[in-house]
């Protein structure tokens, strides 16, 4: 079930999937030109293959990788793990049971989805306390954007009611802005209530390869035919960035991969860039109704 990084993931040692595939098919993601997409039959996000789980094997691989060093878990890196047969399987949620029976196993888990069904397991990811952490993505507030940049993704208000539940149940949260789409003046405001720490990133230094990957994509075309092209463009993050800190305060807004290592592994965000302009200080323009 581990996947060594290689150094690929800063700060994490392994990745975790739960399923190979994603029915979510986010134009955006870069997944579907990796080799685990490119060699599998079936277009990106038409499939989810599950993978059967041997808790005891599974137990014994933990230990192993315990015995050799740190076990910082990123999961998940290309799939997400709350597809929506998650409802029924459950993977992911015996992911979890295996790793609250040996707390001493691991260091860290990041937990990475855009589902709401990750509050069904709230009462299991509080209990793994300090050592875990949901990141859920929201990219805009508006569903209009959702639907053009990710036709099949949960709706926005669902994932808002997921981060409150979760946020009431004392689970470890933050939001990933990730990458950032047009969004309205008042998307800050709507995520503080919900969630203490915001990560932002865009396709530019977001995707792992310097935007090659969104650009292999085509994803500008996207913009420009929605007339929405001032959106992309590098200047989108440090504009975003202005807005978040105004509203959560500097220490809590992270910036592309330093907002998804462990906690403890993040460095304190640089302050705002000079060569941004004062006039360039402006809010975003405005999403589409
Ligand atoms: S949810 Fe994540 S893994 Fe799935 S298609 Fe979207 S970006 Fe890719």
């Amino acid at each position: 079930m581990l996947t060594k990084t290689n150094g690929y993931l800063a700060g994490y040692d392994y990745t975790l999937n739960p399923y190979v595939g994603c029915v979510y098919g986010c134009h955006y993601c870069y997944v579907r030109a990796l080799p685990v997409a490119r060699f599998h039959p079936g277009d990106w996000g038409t499939y989810v293959d599950i993978k059967q789980i041997d808790e005891r094997a599974f137990a014994r691989e933990l230990q192993s990788a315990r015995r050799r060093g740190s076990v910082n878990i990123f999961m998940s890196s290309s799939t997400d793990p709350y597809q929506p047969v998650e409802s029924r399987l459950h993977r992911t949620r015996q992911i979890l049971d295996i790793l609250l029976q040996d707390l001493d196993a691991f260091d860290f888990l990041l937990i990475q989805t855009r589902s709401p069904l990750v509050a069904n397991d709230a009462d299991r990811i509080r209990a793994l306390g300090k050592k875990a952490l949901v990141s859920l993505t929201i990219e805009t507030d508006s569903e209009d954007v959702r639907k053009r940049f990710t036709p099949h993704a949960p709706p926005i208000a669902a994932r808002m009611r997921a981060l409150a539940t979760l946020q009431d149940e004392g689970v470890q949260t933050q939001v990933a802005v990730s990458p950032i789409l047009p969004f309205g003046p008042q998307f800050p405001e709507l995520l503080r209530t919900v969630t203490q720490d915001v990560v932002l990133d865009d396709y530019f230094t977001g995707d792992g390869a310097n935007g090659r990957r969104t650009a292999a994509l085509q994803i500008h075309r996207r913009y420009h035919a929605d007339e929405l092209s001032k959106w992309y463009t590098k200047a989108t993050l440090h504009r975003a960035y202005q807005r978040f800190v105004a509203v959560f305060g500097q220490q809590h807004v992270f910036r592309n991969q330093n907002g998804f290592l462990p906690p403890a592994m993040r460095r304190a965000e640089d302050r705002l860039r000079p060569s941004l302009r004062p006039d360039e200080a402006i809010q975003p323009p405005e999403a589409p109704k």
